[in-house]
């Protein structure tokens, strides 16, 4: 029988996997396996301008040489904007959204708040606008599966997130929880590097009327300056020839102490491994620095 749990990996394509990837995306893949779950992989691909073509066929084909297979057909959110679309109507008709033509230097020559009268604008402005998320200032607690009970402070008006940009394109803010309540995510794994867009999910879960997911942000890893591991940071590419090895380290990185005498053996046979003694409270609490070939 299996079970309803249902995990996801979530890249966005600005570049190929990088070891700080692997180790999420494997994460979430050993969560979803070992609780008989359903594991997902969905690619971000929102904001084109800053995605080379190729990145996402690169990702995807990398997880494959890891031996991560996901069991749906994998979900590609350039492809969703309808659904987007729709959440924003549903949004400003429920005056959970507004729409803000204000420039960014605007608002941060006015610390974050409007000099106009956005929030409370009822049409539709001819010109260009963001849209934003309309927060009430709240302090949301919930509960992470690995750093515990954590609260988060929401101001509205400067913390309010944009649901989609002014140039068009859909922020992730938005996408995430759309997609996380249409493919009906139960637990999200991902880098602690996500974990203050965590309240305003929740609240976005909330108002759009479907139960949050469980959240477990596992640290991220660092490079040798103490960055995080990103294309902005010039994460390397993963070696897909190497997979047993990476793999190896992404284990560790993870805290599962994996066996010297694996390093020896198929990808298969580390994932079986690692399908058989993954345990979420060995993870580490603290970043990691990226082992020196990554
Ligand atoms: N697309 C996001 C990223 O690559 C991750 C989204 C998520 O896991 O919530 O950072």
């Amino acid at each position: 029988m299996t079970s309803k749990y249902r995990g996801r990996f979530a890249p966005s394509p600005t570049g190929p996997l990088h070891f700080g990837s692997l180790v999420t995306g494997l994460a979430s893949y050993l969560e979803a396996r070992t609780r008989t779950g359903t594991w997902l992989v969905r690619i971000e691909d929102l904001d084109p301008l800053r995605e080379p073509p190729e990145a996402a066929g690169q990702i995807l084909r990398s997880l494959e040489r890891h031996g991560l297979h996901w069991d749906e057909a994998v979900r590609f959110q350039s492809e969703r904007h309808d659904a987007y679309a729709a959440v924003i109507r549903q949004l400003l008709a429920d005056d959970r959204a507004y729409c803000c033509t204000c420039s960014r230097k605007e608002l941060s020559a006015h610390g974050g708040q409007h000099p106009g009268d956005c929030r409370n604008r009822k049409a539709v402005p001819e010109a260009p606008h963001a849209v934003r998320l309309k927060l009430e200032d709240c302090t949301l607690s919930w509960q992470d599966r690995l750093l515990g009970p954590q609260a988060q402070v929401l101001r509205a008006e400067r913390d309010d997130p944009v649901l989609q940009r002014k140039e068009g394109f859909y922020a992730y803010q938005l996408a995430v929880v759309v997609d996380d309540i249409d493919q009906g995510m139960t637990d999200i794994v991902r880098g602690s590097d996500l974990l203050e867009t965590t309240a305003a999910q929740l609240k976005l879960f909330d108002w759009l009327g479907a139960p949050a997911p469980s959240y477990l942000h596992i640290p991220v890893i660092l490079n040798a300056t103490g960055q995080k591991l990103s294309k902005q940071t010039y994460a390397p590419a993963l070696d897909d020839s190497r997979p047993v090895e990476n793999l190896w380290q992404a284990l560790q990185a993870l805290g599962q102490q994996p066996p010297e005498d694996l390093l020896g053996a198929a990808p298969g046979a580390i994932l079986e491994w690692a399908r058989t003694h993954w345990s979420a409270k060995r993870l580490p609490l603290q970043s990691n620095l990226a082992p020196a070939s990554a």
